[in-house]
Formats: structure tokens, C-alpha cells, sequence
């Protein structure tokens, strides 16, 4: 690139949408802008980096957005992203529109697809880990992660309402199919008496430890989280089974589905968005690439791709102990 030539920053949110996404475009648009940079936003993810669908964004046109759920740059899965020929095309954009660096924010999968293209063009990528999911390894939190752990504890709270009113055992279904950040908290925050979550899906049947702690013995109603399971089919899988093996107990399910994405981000994210997304032009400035940002203790750190995207991020186990010993 020409030295006269403005430099530009791209930015694009990947995945699955999450609560603090327009915040983190916010901070990433207006702290590169104070810095002396251009940004450029690219709609609709790798689909739309590969199609072209690339705007400037100014300090205006990220105004009053904070606050927003979703993502104004919109967000979509893409096939194509993930063969060489999809991310050539990828590049051709880039250089088309003058990008020289991409902010990609999004889950492990984003963060991998942004890996590939700095492995094989020479761009400059930096993540922001942004999914409900929490699962990124390296970073405390995930942007969207607060948001969606408070909406769940909101509807489980009022599922509770009606769960001691007709005395009855409910499982909730909660995202997270691979990990149970979501399942495990909330069921702490809302007072459940349980969680079954994918962490310890294989060491033991999580069902029948949760009925031979006694459930019921001392209550007249039960809550269960569940995280989903395309797989072993979640909520409704365990609801089936306590109905045959465990028949005389009326049993209900309520799986929330896509409501717990959605909605005005927390505090926390928000902040946690804004500290990442000006966390990310530093790094930038700094001369780092192919790192995510995320934050630890509090500090703002760098996490390598291949660590933030390989290494399953740990759930505390302590955290289980909290959930059965308060739930006797
Ligand atoms: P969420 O946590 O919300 O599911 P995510 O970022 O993990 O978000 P994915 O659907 O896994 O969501 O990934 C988003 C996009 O990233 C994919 O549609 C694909 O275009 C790209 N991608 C994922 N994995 C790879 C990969 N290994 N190589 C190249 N691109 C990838």
C-alpha cells in the first residue's frame, strides 16, 4: 500500500449474533477513526466479504447503537468462506476496497475462518470473541455472554412461578450445546436445582444423580437446566425419560430458544464490548496480528488464534459443587 493512500480497517460480524456486537462495531469504528484510520464495514460476514457488500462507516453511523441487541452490519453463516476459493475471492475484496487489517467478531468458528485467511494472504487479523456461548478459551467472558445469562435467569424466575404453583418438574432448555457457561450459571443465579450440562455429559448420567440427590424430597417443584443437545435431544430427551422411568411426576419443558440472543446488552457487555473493540485498534497499533482480544482478571489481553480457537475453555467444576450443595 502507498504511504499516501488512507489506510482502512475492515470489520465484519461472523455467527451467531450476540447482545454487544453493535457496541464492539462502535468502539472498533470510533477509537480507529481517533486514531487516524478509515473503517470500512463489511454486511453480512464472509458471505458478504466475499460479495463485495463493503461501506464506509463514519463516527455518525455508529451512533446510538450501543444500546442495540443484534448487529447493524448483520451476520450470517457462509459455506463457501470455509474453501480456498471462497476466501480468494475474500481477499480480492480486501485489497479491492484498500483493507489492510480485519476485525472479525464472532465465535470459535469466526475466529477460525479469520485463522485460514491470515494463513494463507498476508491480512492482518484480529478477533473479538463474541458469542452467548462463553466458549472461547483464553478470555473471562464473551461479548453477548452477560446479556443472555441474565434474559435466561428473567424467564426462568417467571417459569418458577408457575413450576411451584402446579408442582411440577421443569426442564429448561438453554443454548450452549457444547458448553455449559449458560446452563451452569444461570441455574446457580435463578436457584435451580440442577444443570445438565455437555461438561460432564460423559462422566455420568446427570439425570440420575440429580434424582438420587433427592429431588422433590424437600420441595414441591423442581427446576432443571439443560443444555441443548442436538445430539441426546436436550429438554425433551430428559422429560421423556423421567415420564417412563420415573412415572407419577408431571413433567414440562420449555426450551427458550432464540429469545436468549436478542434484546439491549447488559452493562457488563457493553463495556466489555467498548474496552475489546478499542483493545483490538491497539493491538493493531501495536503490530499484533492473528490474536484475539479478550480479557482476564479484569486486563485486556491477547489470546493467538490457534490457542483461543483449539483449547476448550475449562468450566469451573467448583461451580457444580455451588449448584448441588445449594440445592438441597
Ligand atoms: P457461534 O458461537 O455463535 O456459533 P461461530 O463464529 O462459532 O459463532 P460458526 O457458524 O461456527 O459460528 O462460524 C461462522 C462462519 O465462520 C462459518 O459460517 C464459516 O464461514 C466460517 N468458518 C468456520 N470455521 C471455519 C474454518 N475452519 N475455516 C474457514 N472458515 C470457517
Amino acid at each position: 500500500m502507498e504511504t499516501t493512500e488512507k489506510k482502512y480497517i475492515g470489520i465484519l460480524t461472523s455467527g451467531g449474533d450476540a447482545s454487544g456486537m453493535n457496541a464492539a462495531i462502535r468502539a472498533v469504528t470510533r477509537s480507529a477513526i481517533y486514531n487516524g484510520f478509515g473503517v470500512k464495514g463489511i454486511y453480512r460476514g464472509y458471505e458478504g466479504l466475499i460479495a463485495g457488500e463493503v461501506r464506509e462507516l463514519t463516527t455518525q453511523d455508529v451512533s446510538g447503537i450501543i444500546c442495540r441487541g443484534g448487529t447493524i452490519l448483520k451476520t450470517a453463516r457462509s459455506e463457501a468462506f470455509t474453501t480456498p476459493e471462497g476466501r480468494k475471492k475474500a481477499y480480492e475484496t480486501l485489497v479491492r476496497e484498500h483493507i489492510s487489517a480485519l476485525i472479525v467478531i464472532g465465535g470459535d468458528g469466526s475466529l477460525a475462518g479469520a485463522r485460514a485467511l491470515a494463513e494463507e494472504y498476508d491480512v492482518v487479523c484480529i478477533g473479538l470473541p463474541g458469542t452467548i456461548d462463553n466458549d472461547l478459551y483464553g478470555t473471562d467472558s464473551t461479548i453477548g455472554y452477560d446479556t443472555a445469562l441474565n434474559t435466561i435467569v428473567q424467564c426462568v424466575d417467571k417459569i418458577r412461578d408457575t413450576a411451584t404453583s402446579h408442582d411440577r418438574i421443569f426442564f429448561v432448555e438453554v443454548m450452549g450445546r457444547d458448553a455449559g457457561f449458560l446452563a451452569q450459571n444461570s441455574a446457580i443465579a435463578s436457584g435451580a436445582e440442577a444443570a445438565i450440562i455437555p461438561e460432564d455429559r460423559t462422566d455420568a448420567d446427570q439425570l440420575e444423580q440429580f434424582i438420587s440427590r433427592g429431588f422433590r424430597k424437600t420441595k414441591n417443584s423442581s427446576i432443571v437446566i439443560v443444555s441443548e443437545s442436538p445430539k441426546d435431544g436436550g429438554a425433551m430427551h430428559y422429560a421423556e425419560r423421567v415420564r417412563k422411568e420415573y412415572p407419577g411426576y408431571e413433567v414440562r419443558v420449555s426450551i427458550l430458544g432464540h429469545l436468549q440472543r436478542g434484546g439491549a446488552p447488559s452493562a457488563y457487555d457493553r463495556i466489555l464490548a467498548s474496552r475489546l473493540g478499542v483493545g483490538a485498534i491497539e493491538a493493531l497499533m501495536e503490530g499484533q496480528r492473528n490474536v484475539m482480544v479478550g480479557i482476564h482478571n479484569d486486563e485486556v489481553v491477547y489470546v493467538p488464534f490457534v490457542q483461543a480457537i483449539k483449547d476448550d475453555k475449562p468450566l469451573d467444576k467448583s461451580l457444580i459443587r455451588v449448584l448441588n450443595e445449594l440445592s438441597i
